[in-house]
C-alpha cells in the first residue's frame, strides 16, 4: 500500500504499489512509525529525540553466559550513565535483548570523533573523520564498548557478548497528536502516537486494536460506522496523550547528563 485518499465517491481509495487501487469503506492504519496512511489525517511527520539505541541480542544466556544471565535475573536490569544508558531485557528461551542509549546528532555514526570524541577514547588517531559502518558488526562492538568506557566489566559483557546489532535512532511523534476525524479513515498504535518505547507502545497498539475491533462491530448499521470510529479516536487521544507526556519526560530523565534523574523516576514509578 503506497498511498490512501479519503473522500471519493465510492468511498477511501488505496493505491499498492504494484498498481492494483481499490475503494473501502474504512481503512485502519496500523502501519507503523512511517505510516502512509497517516498523511491522509494528518500532516506530522516523527522527529528525532535526540536519543539513539543500538540494539544488541544474546541467544541461551543461561548455558553460555551464565554470569550475563545471573546479572539481569528473571526481567530486567539497567545502568544508567551520563547522558547514556545500558538495558538489558529478558525474553523467552534464553533470549536477552540489549539496548545501548545515548544521547547523540542523528549522524553520529558518520564522524565518530566530532560527534561522540570516540576515536581519542579508543586510542585511535585523533582528530580523523573516520565514520562507523552499521553494518560491520564489530566495529559497532568497539564503537559501543568505547562510548561506554570505564564501565564495570559485567554490564560490558552485554555489549562483548551481544550480537545482531540493531540501529534504532528514537524518533517521536509530536505529544498528543490529534487529527480533524476524515470519515472512512483513522489510526492506531505506532501510527498514531508513536513515543519513547518505554514499555507502552506495543500495549497501546494491541489494545486499541481490540478497541477499534469491538466499536466497529457494536455499530448498528454502516451508517453508524463513522460515530464508532471517532468515538474511538476520543477514547485513543486521550490515553496515548497522557503516556506520551509520561514516556517523553522518561526519556529525557532515562537519559540525562544526570544520571541520578533516572533513579528518581524509578523510585517515583516504584511508590506509586
Ligand atoms: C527499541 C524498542 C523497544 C521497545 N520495547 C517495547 C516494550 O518493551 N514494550 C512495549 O509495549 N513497546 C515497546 N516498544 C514499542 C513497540 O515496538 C511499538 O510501539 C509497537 O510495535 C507498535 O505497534 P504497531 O502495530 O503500531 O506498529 P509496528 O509494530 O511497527 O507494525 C506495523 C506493521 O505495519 C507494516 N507496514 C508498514 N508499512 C506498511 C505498508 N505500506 N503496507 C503494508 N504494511 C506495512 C510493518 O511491516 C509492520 O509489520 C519498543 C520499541 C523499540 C523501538
Amino acid at each position: 500500500m503506497t498511498e490512501v485518499v479519503p473522500g471519493t465517491q465510492d468511498g477511501v481509495l488505496v493505491r499498492f504499489a504494484d498498481g492494483r487501487q481499490e475503494t473501502f469503506d474504512l481503512v485502519i492504519g496500523a502501519d507503523g512509525a512511517w505510516s502512509r496512511v497517516r498523511p491522509a489525517v494528518s500532516s506530522a511527520t516523527p522527529h528525532y529525540t535526540g536519543v539513539t539505541a543500538v540494539e544488541a541480542s544474546l541467544d541461551d544466556v543461561d548455558t553460555r553466559h551464565p554470569d550475563v544471565g545471573r546479572l539481569i535475573g528473571d526481567g530486567s536490569m539497567a545502568v544508567y550513565g551520563v547522558n547514556r544508558a545500558l538495558v538489558a531485557q529478558r525474553n523467552s528461551g534464553g533470549h536477552v535483548k540489549v539496548f545501548a542509549q545515548f544521547r547523540a546528532p542523528l549522524d553520529w555514526h558518520t564522524n565518530l570523533d566530532r560527534h561522540m570524541g570516540l576515536n581519542r577514547r579508543a586510542g585511535t588517531d585523533a582528530g580523523l573523520d573516520v565514520g562507523l559502518d552499521l553494518a560491520d558488526v564489530e566495529a559497532v562492538r568497539s564503537s559501543l564498548l568505547a562510548l561506554f568506557d570505564g564501565w564495570a566489566t559485567p554490564v560490558l559483557d552485554l555489549l562483548r557478548h551481544g550480537t545482531a546489532f540493531v540501529h534504532r535512532p528514537l524518533y517521536v511523534l509530536p505529544v498528543s497528536h490529534t487529527w480533524a476525524h476524515v470519515p472512512g479513515v483513522t489510526l492506531l498504535g505506532d501510527a498514531a502516537h508513536l513515543m519513547p518505547p518505554l514499555g507502552v507502545g506495543a500495549n497501546l497498539a494491541m489494545l486499541e486494536g481490540a478497541e477499534l475491533a469491538e466499536s466497529v462491530a457494536a455499530a448498528p448499521g454502516p451508517d453508524d460506522l463513522d460515530e464508532a470510529v471517532r468515538a474511538f479516536e476520543e477514547q485513543m487521544w486521550a490515553r496515548a496523550g497522557r503516556w506520551a507526556k509520561i514516556t517523553t519526560a522518561g526519556l529525557e530523565r532515562l537519559v540525562s547528563p544526570d544520571p541520578t534523574e533516572a533513579l528518581a523516576l524509578f523510585d517515583e514509578v516504584q511508590s506509586s
